[in-house]
């Protein structure tokens, strides 16, 4: 029985026809063929997995044990609103990650090994426990999904040390079909995924659908000092109906910012990391709901769908370009006409230098919160981060490079737990990574680099577009 891709399209996800490559891709990929996906966030990347997914479960659907999709992805806050939406529409998907209770975990496990579902989402991070990795096994996995792919690279800006097992899971898994997906990676990053998968360049077909938005106008403006950025973003607020997000990079300059707005009578929201979980989930909420302006960290965008935001206004330089074109990135989904612009204040450097250097701390602090937290774990435990960093002396408003290490030691494995409140035990060693001083002084070069093409950006004359896309090493068009 042969099925069609649109049939497959039109009936589970009720769409008329394909986007961009996704056609291509998704022949390319149920004919057994590995790939490397990258397209613009929105673009429908999910769909040249899920519907040779769909093909391989009604094509093999009288086989046993039944085949497998598994789709690997680091984004645990997104994986059950995905999954749901999967089912929503008569597709047998689940996820496992650390969200799951242990009975809810055992539960799923139990399914999965009778022969349940069509397709698993999993963090790379589960590929840790020895029963899941027995439990994988018995299925037929025929092909894997690296989504979120650019968090292979270790100079990425969002690194996951798990995701460079890759090559090992893929053996594991019998050296299934792969597809990695992201919305942006250099040309170096690109080289890096195919490796960690532990493929020849020649193996993987690269689709690239180019990182093109055509209806975001870019724009960067030099200014001076706190009034001259407050007066634009008051102008853009006024001038441009719809909601806006305004990005910074400190919490505490968003603050100040806060503050100015409100003594002009500018309406707005605040939203970054430090609010309590609740708050942020309420201004979420107003957001997505209602027209308005947002004062926000890096830490507002992700799962944030909200399409019509007409403005992304960088009151700060963030730290590289990948974060900057993820940030703007959010503008005009709908494909209306937004405007993104970067105040640029060349004092703002410093503010990202210093931020750079409290995100790479030395060998030598890595070892002390790791000897604190394996000698003295009574006292973390009954005392927590407040403790640890009187111990550590870094009590200096701005100095996290406390928080830094544990998000590491836990990305790495070392620790588990809970990182807020802090509860958490050591499980491993210290990893060559962090105790090699040379690697992350290393690390802290490769991360100027990155903020310097960004100032380079800052200061370009010429096409800002062109400029992103030689950045991100998109093929000039045919
Ligand atoms: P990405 O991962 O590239 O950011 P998603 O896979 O999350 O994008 O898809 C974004 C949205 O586009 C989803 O709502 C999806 O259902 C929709 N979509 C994908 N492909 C199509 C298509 N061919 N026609 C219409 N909508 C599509
Ligand atoms: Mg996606």
């Amino acid at each position: 029985m042969t099925i069609a891709f649109a049939d497959l399209l039109q009936r589970y996800f009720g769409y008329p026809s394909f986007r961009g490559s996704q056609q291509a891709v998704i022949e390319h990929v149920t004919g057994g063929g590995h790939a490397l996906l990258i397209a613009p966030t929105g673009m429908g990347k999910s769909l040249c997995y899920q519907i040779p997914a769909l093909h391989l479960a009604e094509t093999h659907a009288d086989e046993q044990p039944r085949h497998l999709t598994l789709v690997i992805s680091p984004l645990i806050a997104l994986m059950k609103d995905q999954v749901d939406a999967l089912v929503a529409k008569g597709i047998a998907a689940t996820f496992v990650n650390s969200s799951l209770t242990r009975d809810e975990r055992n539960q799923r496990y139990a399914e999965i090994a009778e022969g349940q579902f069509d397709l698993l989402y999993v963090t790379p991070e589960r590929f840790r426990k020895p029963d899941f990795v027995e439990l994988i096994q018995r299925r037929s996995v025929r092909l894997l999904a690296v989504d979120e792919a650019h968090c292979i690279s270790h100079w990425g800006h969002d690194f996951r040390p798990d995701y460079t097992r890759l090559a090992d899971i893929r053996q594991l898994l019998g050296n299934p079909t792969t597809i990695a997906l992201t919305a942006t990676a250099t040309p170096t990053v690109q080289q890096d995924v195919v490796k960690q998968l532990g493929l020849k360049p020649h193996e993987v077909r690269l689709f690239h659908e180019g990182i093109e938005r055509p209806n975001l106008k870019l724009e960067v403006i030099k200014t001076w000092g706190d009034d001259e950025k407050l007066d634009y973003i008051c102008q853009v607020n006024q001038q441009i109906p719809g909601s806006g997000i305004v990005y910074f990079t400190l919490i505490r300059t968003l603050e100040r910012f806060g503050e100015r707005l409100r003594q002009r009578g500018v309406h707005h929201l605040i939203y970054h990391g430090e609010l309590p979980r609740t708050r942020r989930r309420e201004v979420q909420n107003w957001f997505m709901s209602d027209e308005c302006l947002v004062l926000a960290t890096n830490a507002f965008g992700m799962g944030i769908d909200k399409e019509s935001i007409r403005f992304v206004i960088h009151a700060e330089l963030p730290g590289s370009m990948e974060s900057y074109y993820q940030e703007i990135g959010r503008a005009g989904r709908d494909g209306q006409p937004s405007k993104c612009t970067l105040l640029y204040d060349e004092a703002d450097l410093e503010t990202q230098l210093e931020f750079m250097r409290w995100s790479n701390p030395d060998a030598e602090f890595y070892r002390r919160v790791y000897d604190l937290l394996e000698h003295d774990a009574e006292q973390v435990s009954a005392f927590g981060i407040e403790w640890l960093a009187e111990k550590l002396h870094a009590k200096q408003r701005h100095d996290h490079r406390l928080e830094t290490v544990l998000g590491m030691l836990d990305r790495y494995g070392v620790i588990e737990g809970t990182l807020s409140p802090l509860k958490v035990r050591v499980v491993a060693p210290l990893p060559a990574d962090l105790r090699s001083e040379q690697r992350l002084q290393d690390k802290l070069q490769a991360d100027r680099q990155k903020l310097l093409s960004l100032v380079q950006y800052a200061n370009c004359d010429g096409d800002l577009k062109q400029f992103i896309h030689e950045y991100f090493g998109v093929p000039a068009p045919t």
